[in-house]
């Protein structure tokens, strides 16, 4: 159905800002335009929780996990970004790969089977849109994808 996503996007975070912990910080950075796209609202939700809920599981005490939304030609960019130990630069791609956890004996205390991302990455895919990682070790990761932007209804000629 036709989502306006910043708004969206707000109600997912508020549902995660009502149970972190007071020790990370969650910082929204969306601006107030409309971000209008066809998207399955379950799916996407889904999306956004395994993405965040990577976030608040690899963010130090005191972390702080930025939100952010911009609009880039058709497209609008979304990332999550946060503040953790990383992810090695050979390692950045195959953590959309079902059941890859990047560190095997430093995610075992974490838990979880490894299949976050690979559904994250289906079903931005599903919408037409592209998902991908950047991390610096020792200092963060942020997931970023794309999904494409409604037509705005021109005025005139059908
Ligand atoms: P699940 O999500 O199924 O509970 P998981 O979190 O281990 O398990 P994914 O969400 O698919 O699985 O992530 C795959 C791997 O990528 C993780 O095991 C972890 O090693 C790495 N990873 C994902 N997100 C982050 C992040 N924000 N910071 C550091 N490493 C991450
Ligand atoms: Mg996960």
């Amino acid at each position: 159905e036709k989502t306006e996503f910043i708004t969206f996007f707000h109600h997912v975070i508020d549902r995660f800002d009502m149970n972190v912990s007071e020790n990370i910080t969650l910082q929204r950075e969306l601006p107030n335009g409309q971000f209008y796209v066809w998207m399955d609202k379950d799916k996407m939700t889904q999306v956004l929780d395994n993405i965040i809920s990577n976030a608040i599981k690899y963010s130090p005490e005191g972390g702080t996990i930025r939100f952010n939304v911009v609009k880039q030609n058709n497209q609008m960019l979304a990332s999550i970004e946060d503040q953790g130990m990383g992810i090695a630069y050979e390692k950045l791609n195959k953590i959309f790969e079902r059941f890859y956890r990047a560190d095997k004996a430093r995610t075992r205390k974490f838990g979880g089977t490894g299949l976050g991302l690979a559904i994250a990455k289906e079903m931005v895919e599903a919408h037409h849109g592209k998902i991908w990682a950047k991390s610096k070790e020792g200092k963060g990761t942020t997931i970023l994808f794309t999904l494409p932007l409604m037509n705005k209804k021109r005025r005139g000629k059908k």
